[in-house]
């Protein structure tokens, strides 16, 4: 398969933050027709400061970007700059997180931001076809209070706008904050009936993963690579069949391998686990999940065949009603 074909089959992306999509180029313009002064003055210098070592040195800058963002209308205009760039990525279906923590200090609450992501989301659906859900995540940073505040804010918004989100996640800064902190929160998600998933096993232990899955009841595992450490719970992952949306790249620059070459997918797949390939925070990495399958074969000589089940895996993976 050329890349080109490659780039053609039908995936879903489950594992987006919408924010580490926001592009230079839009981060200058948003600042500029908002009237915030920014750090840096060009797109060069912005991707000059994209050097990674590790989880917390992306963050620091991701957050530090997404402060552009100020009004409902600039998260419309940067999910629909997503949609139209993965369209043509073979992109049917997107799963799409986003931080509302992260946005409150700019007096955004979480219904204006989910309903302007949700605008897009229909819009894309309209101009190209793409089906998405919304899964908002706690950052794990802060405390499980804060987090049921969040909570709080979107089951009121969902009591107007019943299919607003499908699920929460649990997303930022791992080492030092397991699962197990936010066990009270993801009860509350469940009873509400919404789909769980968590980032566990990037950087933090295989542990954060059997947490995850035993103390939040996560339905997928966002990274989960470090999985590899742990031989029973591999083996638990495969026999329950807990999909795993793994992310190349960004592993690569955030430090988890030292080079694609190494990155643990064919050993996770050698073990018969269930995963999918996505992009993570493509604007900052550098690569957006067509380039990040192209990787996959080009890096990590994986077979086209098997990179076309990957990408059927993927749908299947998703929370697509139907
Ligand atoms: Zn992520």
């Amino acid at each position: 398969m050329s890349s080109s074909l490659l780039m053609k089959v039908p995936k879903a992306e489950l594992h987006i933050h919408i924010e580490g999509t926001l592009e230079p180029e839009m981060m200058l313009d948003l600042a500029r027709r908002n009237g915030l002064r920014h750090r840096f003055d060009s797109v060069e210098a912005i991707r000059k400061a994209y050097q990674f070592g590790s989880l917390q040195s992306f963050l620091d800058l991701y957050y530090e970007g997404m402060k552009v963002l100020v009004s409902p209308g600039d998260f419309r205009e940067l999910a629909l700059a997503y949609f139209a760039r993965v369209h043509a990525q073979g992109v049917v279906h997107a799963e799409i997180f986003f931080d509302p923590q992260a946005h409150a200090p700019r007096g955004l609450d979480f219904a204006s931001v989910a309903l302007a992501l949700k605008e897009a989301c229909e819009e894309a659906k309209v101009r190209w076809g793409i089906t998405s859900l919304l899964i908002p995540s706690f950052l794990r940073h802060l405390d499980e209070d804060s987090a049921h505040r969040t909570l709080d804010e979107a089951l009121e918004a969902m009591a107007l706008h019943p299919n607003l989100i499908a699920g929460f996640g649990l997303d930022s800064s791992e080492l030092g904050n397991p699962p197990s902190k936010f066990a009270r929160v993801f009860q509350r998600v469940r009873d509400a009936g919404l789909h769980v998933v968590a980032h566990a096993g990037e950087e933090g232990p295989a542990d954060y993963i059997r947490q995850a899955l035993d103390f939040l009841g996560a339905e997928r595992i966002d990274h989960g690579v470090r999985c590899l450490e742990d031989p029973e719970l591999v083996r638990r992952l495969v026999k329950e069949q807990i999909p795993l949306t793994i992310c190349p790249v960004s592993n690569w620059k955030l430090g988890g391998c030292k080079t694609l070459e190494d990155h643990p997918l064919p050993r996770l797949l050698d073990a018969g686990l269930r995963v999918s390939i996505n992009s993570d925070d493509p604007a900052y990495l550098g690569a957006y999940v067509g380039e990040n399958y192209g990787f996959c074969q080009s890096r990590m000589g994986i077979s086209e065949s098997l990179l076309q089940v990957i990408a059927k895996q993927s749908l299947a993976d998703s929370f697509r009603p139907g």
